[in-house]
């Protein structure tokens, strides 16, 4: 069951560094307390996320290969769908059931993004629809756009899960693992990317790729993109868009990012349905999404697909 989140301890001089450094590998580790405003940007605890941008520049020298774009592209292709068909639909929302093997096996998928665990993930995005474009929601563009982006996970704030939130995935030792220790299969995966290449250099040399090349590309390329595509629909898609639906927030449909996206961009939709496990209503709204599920669903991975109700489809339409 849920713990409770360890008392803040009180760091001054060399002790507050070193606090964000055991972060960094040890979310469960004491927060630093320090007086300082929980809203302003945690710059020491974030500096990996700083270093993963920075690492794209990579692409300089290790130059390219179009074997290492590939995986670039299945790397994002397949952890979109693990962020949005785990992470959102079902750790969220609960859109479908699975088992608990392949519950975990996405999770393991989704926590390779670098969008931190399942149960902070799904914590704060429960607490979004809650709160959708109130004062209370912490990534509303009414707030401000690149704080809506990246700016509010970045702040000291948001970096607890709040285990209330989630009880029912908190219950299973194994995602409160992968939620603690988020930096673990990230790491395994870029390890796993530069051994990889290292070993087609000398295996298939006519691929033309190597360790720190598969690694820039496979690794930090694809996660940035992947990143950024993704809190698209915290921002964008609350600003940028139509509105089929007379919501309370400001949510839009938007079929680029829905492309983008594997169906996310059908945000207005989802915000008049979250239950659903599909978000593309009309037959044109391109959900891939849905179509992965209804995949997995057809090898009897998954089951219960939640439906639109017919009655919710046609009602609540934003006046022209
Ligand atoms: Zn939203
Ligand atoms: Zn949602």
């Amino acid at each position: 069951m849920p713990t409770t989140p360890p008392s803040p301890t009180h760091a001054t001089g060399w002790r507050r560094p070193l606090q964000a450094l055991a972060l960094w590998f040890d979310t469960g580790a004491a927060p630093v307390e320090d007086g300082r405003d929980p809203d302003r940007i945690d710059w020491l605890r974030v500096l990996p996320f700083v270093g993963l941008h920075l690492a794209c520049l990579g692409v300089v020298w290790v130059g390219f290969s179009w074997f290492a774009l590939g995986t670039a592209v299945a790397l994002y292709a397949a952890r979109m769908f693990a962020i949005t068909g785990f992470y959102h639909r079902y750790f969220s929302h609960k859109a479908f059931r699975t088992s608990r093997p392949v519950q975990f096996v996405f999770a393991l998928v989704g926590a390779a993004s670098v969008q931190r665990g399942p149960l902070w993930w799904a914590a704060h995005h429960r607490h979004h629809h809650r709160h959708a474009d109130t004062e209370h929601d912490v990534h509303s563009p009414r707030h401000g756009f690149l704080h809506s982006h990246m700016g509010w996970f970045l702040t000291r704030r948001s970096f607890r899960t709040d285990l209330d939130s989630v009880r029912d995935l908190a219950r299973f030792p194994e995602l409160r693992l992968l939620d603690r220790y988020d930096i673990l299969v990230p790491v395994l995966l870029a390890t796993g990317l530069f051994g990889l290449g290292a070993w087609l250099e000398t295996a298939f040399p006519g691929l033309g790729t190597n360790g720190p090349q598969l690694l820039v590309w496979g690794f930090f390329v694809s996660t940035v993109v992947l990143f950024h595509v993704t809190v698209t629909i915290n921002s964008l898609a609350h600003r940028w868009g139509s509105r089929r639906f007379a919501t309370r927030d400001d949510s839009r449909n938007n079929a680029l990012l829905a492309l983008l996206t594997f169906g996310e961009g059908w945000h207005n939709n989802h915000h008049h349905f979250p239950g659903s496990a599909r978000q593309g209503f009309a037959w044109w709204e391109l959900d891939l999404t849905y179509l992965g599920l209804r995949a997995l669903a057809a090898l009897g991975l998954v089951s219960d697909l939640r439906p639109v109700p017919a009655a919710l489809r046609n009602v609540r339409r934003e006046p022209a």
